[in-house]
């Protein structure tokens, strides 16, 4: 009897899982393991928890579903505890797995975890086989080798768009025979105290409940999809704030594997075959290639991504004012749009992509503060974390990523009135921001004291005052970065208000 062993990482899930099943026709009988490694459960460099309580709830509940569903073919989960290259080779020997399979991932600490454990399994005549991808593409598929990876999104987006094919996603097996005894240091579930989340209050200001799991993931697609019919008019709403609906909220079942994004371009394109196929379709293909540039971009570029000089190598002298940078984290800058979306995203766990945009340039062009901080402070928070999208977003933000262009920044009270109008949603996050009449609600400070007193909100008492002035704190910032990166054009020539990428087919218009 030959048994294989597969290793969840994130990539928790039944369908679509080629690591699965390539262990499910390599062995009669298959062990399914996870491990809950020490490094998972630390602290960011400063200091906050590596996994808050939003996304310690979300994983937990996906562990107990792929359980489920692993039992309701015949298997289950054996979840263990410490160091992946110590348990995963201890578990093969006692169960005499000769192959061990997993899915690829491409943020640095990732792939390390992946050597080490090779060389582990090789000292012991082992193998271990990483060829399930956790991308929409495959990277054997891409047209280049990944040490090619173009540098600029468009190009590699009209490469693959051209020469690579989507795979056609696999379905979930039916049955799969587990190993017949239990293993050394299994642990149930509900046992494992790295689990635990504080006590967690639902908001009911919230965009929607995030549940956890392969069954929940399939449940959303269903409801934005089919049941709601959103996706026909995705790109014209997906700049949104409030609401399930503006845009997919796939997010945090893809960056933990209860979804595959094969299996979501599978259903965006049947969506196409029986509803419509129209520019909004096409949208979230196109976003899904941005998960994949910014995977790829890592696993060419490794440790860069994550240092402070960005993959660009910028000498920028980004401060570390602490002050400034917990108003920034607890939404009290003054500037409602950034508040609004920092105390949704302290609540809840999740921000909209127009939020993470503003925020992070606010952060970043505003008040100069090393973008690695705010990247932390996301990792810790976001329900949809994923190495690879925060930090490569995080680069690209800053300045100091491969397609970054000059100094540009966002213009917040700009955005404000583009994307907020009537203020719907500053008033939905700042409540002391509820009077106000909606003319101010963007610039309460410029309200004289009377008006102020009439809303109920005093400025500098019941809602701050901004802590810097947009437009000179961007032109001060950008005079450094100018310095820093050579480049002497007269300052304010940084574009204002240009979402990342300008222009007609480019993202953030
Ligand atoms: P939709 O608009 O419905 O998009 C569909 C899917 O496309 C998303 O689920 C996501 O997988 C992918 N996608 C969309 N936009 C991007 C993008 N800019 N980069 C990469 N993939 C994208 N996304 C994460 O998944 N994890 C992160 O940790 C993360 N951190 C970010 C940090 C910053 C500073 C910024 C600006 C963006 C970040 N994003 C991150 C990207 C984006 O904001 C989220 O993917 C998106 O808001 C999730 O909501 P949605 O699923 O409704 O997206």
């Amino acid at each position: 009897m030959t048994t294989s062993l597969v290793w969840f990482r994130n990539d928790l899930r039944l369908d679509d899982n080629p690591a699965l099943q390539a262990a499910i026709e390599g062995g009669d009988t298959v062990v399914c393991v996870y491990v809950l490694s020490p490094r998972t459960f630390g602290e960011t460099s400063f200091g906050f928890p590596r996994i808050g309580k939003f996304r310690l709830r979300f994983l937990k509940e996906s562990l107990e579903n792929l359980d489920a569903n692993l039992r309701r073919v015949g298997s289950r989960l054996r979840v263990v505890r410490g160091l992946v290259e110590e348990m995963i080779p201890k578990i093969a020997s006692s169960v005499g797995a000769e192959v061990v399979h997993c899915q690829s991932e491409y943020g640095s600490e990732e792939r390390s975890a992946v050597k080490r454990l090779r060389k582990r399994l090789n000292e012991d005549g082992r193998k271990l086989r990483v060829d399930s991808p956790s991308t929409m593409i495959a990277p054997d598929d891409l047209p280049f080798e990944i040490a090619e990876l173009p540098q600029t999104f468009s190009k590699f987006r009209g490469k693959v768009e051209k020469r690579s094919d989507v795979r056609q996603p696999i379905d979930a097996p039916r049955s799969i025979k587990d190993f017949p005894r239990p293993i050394d240091g299994e642990l149930a579930i509900e046992q494992c105290k790295e689990l635990d989340y504080a006590t967690i209050e639902e908001d009911s200001r919230a965009v929607m409940r995030f549940i956890g799991g392969e069954d929940a993931a399939r449940e959303r697609i269903n409801e934005y999809l089919w049941e709601g019919d959103h996706l026909r008019q995705y790109k014209q709403t997906r700049n949104g704030m409030m609401g399930a609906d503006y845009s997919s909220k796939f997010s945090a079942w893809l960056a933990l594997g209860c979804i595959s994004p094969r299996r979501v371009h599978a259903e965006v394109r049947r969506y196409e075959n029986e509803r419509v196929k129209n520019d909004d379709t096409y949208w979230m293909i196109f976003e899904l290639l941005w998960r994949d540039f910014f995977a790829f971009t890592v696993a060419r570029f490794g440790r860069t991504v994550f240092q402070i000089g960005g993959l660009r190598g910028e000498r920028y002298p980004w401060k570390r004012d602490t002050e400034q940078f917990e108003a920034w984290r607890e939404g009290r800058t003054g500037y409602p749009l950034i508040d609004a979306n920092m105390r949704e995203l302290a609540a809840t766990g999740f921000m909209s992509n127009r939020g993470r945009q503003n925020v992070a340039s606010f952060l970043t062009k505003n008040l100069g503060i090393d973008w690695r901080m705010g990247a932390e402070w996301f990792e810790s928070l976001l329900l949809d974390y994923d190495a690879c999208s925060n930090y490569g977003n995080w680069n690209y933000t800053a300045g100091v990523g491969n397609d970054a262009r000059g100094f540009r920044w966002f213009n917040t009270i700009k955005q404000s009135n583009d994307y907020d109008p009537d203020g719907d949603y500053v008033k939905h996050w700042c409540t002391e921001l509820s009077e106000v009449p909606t003319r101010y609600v963007h610039t309460p400070w410029k309200l004289h004291l009377s008006e102020q007193k009439r809303s109920q909100c005093i400025i500098g008492l019941d809602y701050p005052e901004p802590i810097v002035d947009l437009f000179k704190s961007a032109d001060h910032h950008e005079a450094i970065y100018r310095e820093a990166v050579g480049d002497f054009e007269p300052v304010g020539s940084g574009r204002r208000d240009q979402g990342r990428r300008g222009g007609k087919n480019r993202r953030r218009g």
